[in-house]
């Protein structure tokens, strides 16, 4: 699998995950500014090689607005570990809405939350305290920054250094 590139801001906050094609063409044209590479890798062409990045930061600030982790259904597993909130079950996962909707529980991420289609089906139309089915841990948004780390801890630790995860409540 090729590698990919962390993009940072002036500022050192994330941006963007690119190519590595594309982050050489960035700092060739000294838009960019290589912080870290992948050493054992290299980029040949038929002329020369280059030093394949990891992460490279950004030489002027990009005002960027804030587009978060789309809420989806790979999105929400991932953010669960694949597991059931309530049993801990890795099969048959489905999506629970921990206020139900009839109860005007909302779409987001802090009431959905993964769930195995047996405990979807007993918890029915229940909170979880009415079903006395206690979830693991409380559902929460996650930042770009908590996706990053999980792809950085199994394809490139490299980016780690450069990021400062954090959770947000609520
Ligand atoms: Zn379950």
């Amino acid at each position: 699998m090729e590698k990919r590139v962390l993009v940072l801001n002036l500022d050192h906050s994330p941006v963007a995950v690119v190519s590595a094609q594309k982050a050489i063409v960035l700092t060739l044209l000294e838009k960019a500014t290589m912080l870290s590479t992948y050493e054992l890798l290299q980029i040949r062409t038929i002329s020369r090689s280059f030093e394949y990045p990891a992460v490279i930061r950004l030489n002027q600030y990009k005002s960027i607005p804030y587009r978060g982790v789309m809420l989806n259904r790979a999105n929400l597993f991932r953010r669960d570990n694949g597991e059931c909130q309530y049993c801990g079950s890795v099969k048959h996962l489905t999506i629970d809405h921990v206020v139900p909707r009839s109860k005007g529980g909302k779409t987001s991420w802090t009431n959905l939350v993964t769930a195995c289609n047996r405990c979807n089906v007993n918890k029915g139309n229940k909170t979880p305290e009415e079903a006395g089915m206690p979830l693991k841990i409380l559902p929460f948004k996650p930042t770009l920054s908590y996706f990053l780390a999980d792809y950085a801890e199994r394809h490139a630790e490299e980016w780690l250094p450069f990021l400062n995860v954090k959770v947000v409540p609520g």
